[in-house]
C-alpha cells in the first residue's frame, strides 16, 4: 500500500475498488421510469477541473481503486471534456468505463469517430443501456451500430435492456438481431437484462419470472466498495438507482470536506454496515417479519427499492432505532466472515 492512501479501519480490509462520476443529470432522452428524472431540459454538470480533481482524490485516497466509472444522466453530452477525463484516469493507470444510452451511434461513421476518442483516451469499456424505455427515444439500431464500433475498436462492450414489460419483448428481439448474434461471437461482446423497478404509481408492470428473487436477500456491496461523485459535486455512499430519494446516502459537499473523512464516517452509521452484510430487503423481514413491504407497498424488485421504504417508513424507523441493539454482534461478526470471503475471492482472481 502507497504511503498517502487511506487505511480502513480494522474491520474493513478493502477501500473502494470503483470510484464513479455521475458526471450530469442531463440526458437527450427523458425516459418515464429514469431513476435521476434526467431529461434535456437540466443545465448542472460537473466541470472538467472538478471530475479530474475528484479522480485524483479517490487515486490519492482509496489504496485499492482500480476503476472509474462515467455515467449520468447521458455522460456523452460532456463531449471532449468526457474523452479528456477518461484519458486523465488512464493516465493515472486506472481502468474506465463509460455507461450511456448509445445515441451517438447515428451511423457507422460518426460512431467510429467517438471510438476513435475513446481509444485515444484508452477507455477499457463501453456499458450501452436499451430497452422499452429507453428506445422511445434512442433507436436500439443506434445501440447496435456504437456497439459494432466499439467491440471493431477492441473495447469491451456490454448492452443492458431493461426488463421487459409483458407486452415488450426488447430482449428477445435483441437475442434474434443479425449483428448482435454476430457480436456475441466476440469476447469483447455481452449482452444482458437486469432488474428494473418503478418510480412512478402509474408504471407498467414488468415480467418478472423470478417468483423467489434471490437477489432481494443479499447485502449491498455498493456500499463501502463504490465511492460517488453526483453532479452536485457531493460524495455518495452509493450509486443505487434510489440515491436521490434517501438523504442519509450522502456523504457531504467535496469543496467542502477531504473524501476520506467523509468515506470514514460511514463506519460510524451501523445501518449503513447493516446494509452492506444483509442488504435492504432482509433488514426488513427480520424487523418486520416476512411480506411487510408487499402488504404495505405492492410487488418489491429491487433492492434500492426496499432501501427507501428502510430509511422512510416511520414504523420501520421506530422498531429499527428501538432493536437495533439486538443485531449488532452478529452483523459485525458477518461483515467479518464476508470481508475474508471477498479477499479470498480477490486472491484467487490474482493468482
Ligand atoms: S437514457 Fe438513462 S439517464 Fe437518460 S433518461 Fe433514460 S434512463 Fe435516464
Ligand atoms: S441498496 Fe441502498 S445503499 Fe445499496 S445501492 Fe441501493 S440505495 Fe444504495
Amino acid at each position: 500500500m502507497e504511503g498517502n492512501k487511506y487505511l480502513p479501519r480494522p474491520f474493513l480490509k478493502q477501500t473502494p475498488s470503483t470510484f464513479t462520476v455521475i458526471t450530469t443529470y442531463r440526458c437527450n432522452a427523458a425516459c418515464k421510469e429514469c431513476c435521476f428524472e434526467s431529461n434535456p431540459t437540466i443545465k448542472g454538470r460537473l466541470t472538467l477541473k472538478q471530475i479530474k480533481q475528484n479522480i485524483k482524490e479517490a487515486y490519492d485516497t482509496y489504496a485499492d481503486l482500480k476503476l472509474v466509472v462515467f455515467t449520468g444522466g447521458e455522460c456523452f453530452l460532456l463531449r471532449n471534456d468526457l474523452f479528456e477525463a477518461i484519458k486523465y484516469a488512464s493516465d493515472l493507470g486506472l481502468m474506465t468505463r463509460c455507461v450511456t444510452n448509445g445515441f451517438w451511434g447515428k451511423n457507422p461513421q460518426a460512431a467510429r469517430l467517438i471510438v476513435k476518442q475513446l481509444v485515444w483516451a484508452g477507455l477499457t469499456e463501453v456499458n450501452f443501456s436499451s430497452g422499452v424505455d429507453h428506445q422511445l427515444w434512442v433507436p436500439f439500431e443506434r445501440v447496435i451500430t456504437a456497439s459494432e464500433a466499439s467491440v471493431e475498436a477492441g473495447i469491451q462492450t456490454l448492452i443492458t435492456i431493461e426488463q421487459d414489460t409483458k407486452e415488450s419483448k426488447c430482449y428477445e428481439e435483441a437475442l434474434q438481431h443479425p449483428v448482435i448474434r454476430n457480436l456475441q461471437e466476440s469476447i469483447l461482446f455481452s449482452i444482458q437484462s437486469n432488474q428494473w423497478m418503478p418510480f412512478h404509481s402509474d408504471f407498467k408492470a414488468r415480467n418478472n419470472t423470478d417468483v423467489e428473487k434471490p437477489f432481494l436477500k443479499q447485502g449491498c456491496d455498493q456500499l463501502f466498495r463504490n465511492s460517488v461523485v453526483t453532479p452536485h459535486n457531493m460524495l455518495s455512499a452509493c450509486c443505487g438507482l434510489t440515491l436521490e430519494h434517501i438523504p442519509e446516502v450522502k456523504l457531504g459537499d467535496l469543496d467542502k470536506m477531504s473524501m476520506s473523512e467523509m468515506y470514514r464516517s460511514q463506519f460510524d452509521d451501523f445501518l449503513k454496515i447493516w446494509i452492506h452484510v444483509d442488504g435492504p430487503y432482509k433488514i426488513i423481514e427480520k424487523l418486520m417479519g416476512k411480506g411487510y413491504l408487499e402488504k404495505k407497498y405492492g410487488q418489491i424488485n429491487h433492492n434500492c427499492q426496499a432501501c427507501v421504504y428502510l430509511h422512510k417508513d416511520k414504523e420501520l424507523i421506530h422498531k429499527l432505532e428501538n432493536e437495533y441493539q439486538n443485531y449488532v454482534s452478529d452483523v459485525i461478526s458477518n461483515l467479518h466472515l464476508k470481508e475474508s470471503v471477498t479477499k479470498a475471492s480477490l486472491l484467487m482472481k490474482e493468482v
